[in-house]
């Protein structure tokens, strides 16, 4: 489906969908931001939290960040079977800004009504929003790669804006007024989707399964659909193994900056949490040139399917981990055994440039290679696969509070590179799988 508007080469319903999801992901990472600085806070003082303990409010922020992306499936379905991808986006949208505005009442009923509401807006409107910059583009339209790229750059000024700003307000004025700037961002976004509909009208609409006119029954997926289908949950083992790796950033990572990280800079302590905003400015600066990259290597008639890219930035962001393998090394020689931070600037440089090879990608993959009923449904299965990933770097992050940083560095690294070489050494056996459908951008 083509739009007839463009601008800037690009149909203008890109644009709306770039804004939504920037304001979408403004509030999801500054609400994400405070979350268990709110939880853990003394119920006592002048900026009160529910003073639970680590534990427990470690436990309800591992649950929620996972809820959110397994509830993509049920949003997939639900576009797929019933609603259509525009419909549902903006019904997660409308539940987000109820859960986001709850969140700024002082009530502890306020909190997990909210927590639910979100979880719930998130569902529907994450994956039929990334469903939907797919639908603009034709089949084999070679714009669609960028376009994921500009949509992945709005995501991440989203990400990078609002913990500074939801965090700031939350953190020294009122955490609820935190929340609060988490919904008014949340509330522009669907404001700009609404008023966007104009330009979205040949997308995202409800498609009805095909009937066969003489059985009056369902037409079942044809050899070269199931192929694609089959290589699309291939394609998930290797996004299970890159966000495993990749949010090591808010976990292991961060611990490790906090306690083993000289991060004086001209004579200025940079406060851990504010590393966790590298990652989002690294993407909006690198993306543009990241995908201006592969448009030449593409053109230059190279090998360019997006197996071999995602391959190829899981091995990547594998050596932002050597990287990190040598700042537990500076630890053990330097005097105060801490070690540089440009570690980690250089360690979150190269899992951004791995990410980009790799997530909007993905995006744009699933997009191309599910047959178009079940768009939803397989960003829906993806991001429900990113969500194991997150458990998984939890689960990693544990480990090395036992088994010591370096040893998981150095085990990570090893890990990343020998699935992203096994995934490039198939990539031409798992191309016949696409049946032409990955080579045509
Ligand atoms: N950081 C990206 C986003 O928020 C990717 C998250 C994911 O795929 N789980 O959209």
């Amino acid at each position: 489906m083509q739009q007839e508007q463009t601008l800037w080469g690009h149909p203008k319903g890109l644009y709306i969908l770039f804004f939504t999801e920037l304001w979408e992901r403004f509030s999801f990472y500054g609400m994400r931001a405070i979350l268990i600085l709110y939880l853990v806070t003394k119920t006592t003082g002048d900026n009160p939290g529910l003073g639970w303990d680590k534990i427990n409010a470690l436990e309800l922020y591992g649950w929620y960040t996972m809820m959110v992306y397994v509830m993509a499936v049920p949003g997939g379905l639900l576009a797929d079977r019933w609603l259509g991808q525009k419909k549902t986006v903006m019904l997660g949208g409308f539940l987000l800004c109820i859960g986001h505005l709850i969140l700024a009442f002082d009530t502890v009923t306020a909190f997990y009504a909210g927590l639910i509401f979100i979880v719930l807006g998130v569902g529907g409107l994450k994956p039929n929003v990334s469903s939907m910059v797919g639908g603009l583009y034709k089949k084999n339209d070679g714009k669609r790669e960028t376009a994921f790229t500009i949509f992945y750059i709005g995501i991440n000024i989203g990400a990078f804006t609002a913990p500074i700003l939801v965090g700031y307000l939350g953190e020294t004025i009122s955490w609820h007024y935190g929340f609060g700037l988490a919904g008014i961002g949340m509330v522009l976004g669907q404001l700009v989707y609404i008023w966007g509909q104009k330009y979205l009208t040949e997308v995202g609409n409800f498609i009805p399964h095909k009937i066969d006119a003489q059985t009056n029954k369902k037409i079942p997926l044809s050899t070269i659909e199931k192929d694609r289908m089959i290589l699309l949950a291939l394609s998930f083992i290797i996004v299970i193994v890159f966000w495993g790796a990749y949010e090591q950033a808010g976990g292991l990572m961060n611990i490790y900056a906090k306690e083993k990280i000289n991060r004086v800079l001209f004579g200025y302590e940079i406060p851990a949490s504010f590393l966790q905003s590298l990652p989002a400015l690294f993407v909006i600066i690198t993306g543009g040139p990241i995908a201006y990259f592969w448009m030449k290597w593409k053109k230059s008639g190279r090998e360019s399917s997006s197996m071999l890219k995602m391959g190829l930035g899981t091995i990547i962001m594998g050596f932002g981990f050597l990287v990190l393998v040598g700042a537990a090394n500076q630890t053990m020689v330097s005097m105060d055994g801490k070690a540089s931070l440009y570690w980690m600037f250089g360690a979150y440089f190269l899992h951004v440039i791995g990410e980009l090879c790799v997530s909007p990608v993905a995006l744009s993959f699933i997009t191309k290679m599910a047959p178009l009923k079940y768009v939803s449904f397989m960003m829906g299965a993806y991001f429900f696969v990113t969500g194991i990933g997150n458990k998984l770097a939890g689960f990693i992050g544990k480990i090395a509070q036992t088994a010591g940083e370096k040893t998981i560095f150095m085990g990570v690294f090893i890990f990343c590179v020998f699935f992203g070489l096994v995934l490039i050494l198939f990539v031409k056996k798992l191309k016949k799988l696409a049946h032409g459908a990955d080579v045509v951008d």
